[in-house]
C-alpha cells in the first residue's frame, strides 16, 4: 500500500514539472514540492521497513567487508571455509587405513596446521589387522593453542579422520566391500576443527585448547578393532589432566539434530548440562533436550581413561555407512552448528 502511495507522488510530480514554463512558478511549484515531499520522508521511511529506500549494491556493502576484518572484534566461525575443507577431504580419496587417501590426507592435515602456523605432533602408532595380519601405519594429530589463562586445564576438542573401509550399510551386496567416501562419518568434525584453529589461531582461547584427529574410528570389522586412535590418544596423553572433551563426529548431515548421546548423559550429565545448555543460549535449536542411542565412539576410551568427555553426534543420518555418504548430503549450516559452540566454549571458557 505505501510503496504505491510512493509511486503516485512520484508520478505527480513529474506530470507538473513537464507543464511549467515560467521560472517563478517553477520556483514556487518546486518550493510546494518540497514541502510535500518533506512530510513524506517520515512514511518512505516506514515503507522503507518492508522495502529497502537503498539500492541492493549500497546494502549489501556490509558482507564486502573481510570476515578478517570483522574478526578483529569478535571470533567469527567461517561455515563456507569449513565446508570446502570438508570437501577437500573427500577429494583426497577415501580415507581408510591403507588406502591412498589415508596418506594424502596426513600430508593435508600438516601442511594445513603449518600454514596456519600451529605446531602438530603427529602421533604415530602402528596396529596389526587382526584378520589379514596386516600391519596398518596410523597416525593422530595433536595441536595445541595457547589459552589466555594458562592455568586453567585445557579442554580438548577431537574428532576422527579415518573413514570406514567398507560401506557395509549398503543393501547391494556387491557394494558392502567398497570403502565409503565419509563426507559426514569423518570429514564434517575434522572440518569443524580444523576452521576452529584457523580462528583460534588469530583469537586465543580462554582455556588452553588441544585439537586433537583420532585415526582408525572405524576400521573395525570387530567391536574390538574400532577407536584405535582415541585408544591410543588415552594410554599417550599429551597433559596430565583436562577439564574437558567434546567429540564431533557425523556433525554435518543437512537434517541436523544432537539428542544427548546416551553414554554422555549417563557418565558425564554435568558436562552435558554445561554445553547443552550453551548452545540452547546461543540458540543452536539443534540442540534437543533429550536423550538419544548410546552410541560407542572415541569418548569411550576417553571416558575410561578417566577424561570427562562426551559425543555431539547425529546418528540418525540414512547414509551411515554408505556409498551415499557425500558432500551433497552435509552443508555448511550444518557445520556451523558444532563450529559457533565449540568456538563459543574456547573463547568464553566453560
Ligand atoms: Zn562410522
Amino acid at each position: 500500500m505505501r510503496l504505491i502511495c510512493k509511486v503516485d507522488m512520484m508520478s505527480f510530480k513529474v506530470i507538473i514539472l513537464s507543464y511549467l514554463n515560467s521560472k517563478l512558478i517553477y520556483a514556487i511549484v518546486l518550493i510546494l514540492l518540497i514541502q510535500m515531499t518533506l512530510p513524506g520522508c517520515g512514511r518512505y521511511s516506514a515503507v522503507s521497513e518492508q522495502q529497502p529506500a537503498v539500492s541492493p549494491a549500497i546494502n549489501e556493502q556490509p558482507l564486502a567487508v573481510s570476515p578478517d576484518a570483522v574478526n578483529n572484534a569478535v571470533p567469527y566461525f567461517d561455515s563456507n571455509k569449513a565446508f570446502d575443507l570438508l570437501e577437500a577431504q573427500c577429494v583426497l580419496g577415501t580415507r581408510h587405513p591403507g588406502g591412498p587417501g589415508h596418506v594424502a590426507a596426513k600430508e593435508f592435515f600438516s601442511g594445513y596446521f603449518r600454514q596456519l602456523g600451529l605446531s602438530c605432533q603427529r602421533q604415530d602408532f602402528i596396529h596389526r589387522d587382526k584378520h589379514t595380519g596386516e600391519v596398518l601405519e596410523l597416525s593422530n594429530f595433536i595441536v595445541q593453542i595457547e589459552g589466555r589463562d594458562s592455568q586453567l586445564d585445557p579442554l580438548f576438542f577431537c574428532a576422527h579422520w579415518d573413514t570406514r573401509p567398507r560401506a557395509d550399510r549398503e543393501s547391494d551386496p556387491r557394494l558392502t566391500s567398497v570403502p565409503i567416501p565419509g563426507a559426514n562419518d569423518g570429514a564434517s568434525g575434522v572440518a569443524v576443527l580444523l576452521e576452529l584453529a584457523r580462528v583460534l589461531k588469530g583469537h586465543p582461547p580462554l582455556h588452553p585448547v588441544y585439537i586433537v584427529l583420532f585415526d582408525g574410528e572405524d576400521y573395525g570389522l570387530t567391536s574390538d578393532e574400532y577407536f584405535l586412535g582415541s585408544r591410543h590418544f588415552a594410554a599417550n596423553l599429551p597433559a596430565p589432566c583436562f577439564a574437558a572433551g567434546i567429540l564431533l563426529d557425523m556433525v554435518g548431515d543437512k537434517q541436523l539434530q544432537f539428542p544427548i548421546e546416551g553414554f554422555s548423559a549417563a557418565r558425564q550429565p554435568e558436562l552435558v548440562e554445561a554445553v547443552w545448555g550453551r548452545a540452547q543460549a546461543l540458540g543452536l535449536s539443534e540442540f534437543v533436550n533429550s536423550t538419544g542411542p548410546y552410541i560407542y565412539d572415541d569418548h569411550i576410551p576417553l571416558l575410561d581413561a578417566g577424561i570427562p568427555a562426551i559425543n555431539i553426534i547425529d546418528f540418525d543420518y540414512p547414509y551411515w555407512h554408505t556409498l551415499r555418504d557425500l558432500p551433497e548430503e552435509c552443508s555448511a549450516q550444518s557445520l556451523n552448528v558444532t563450529g559457533r559452540l565449540l568456538l563459543d566454549l574456547a573463547v568464553n571458557g566453560l
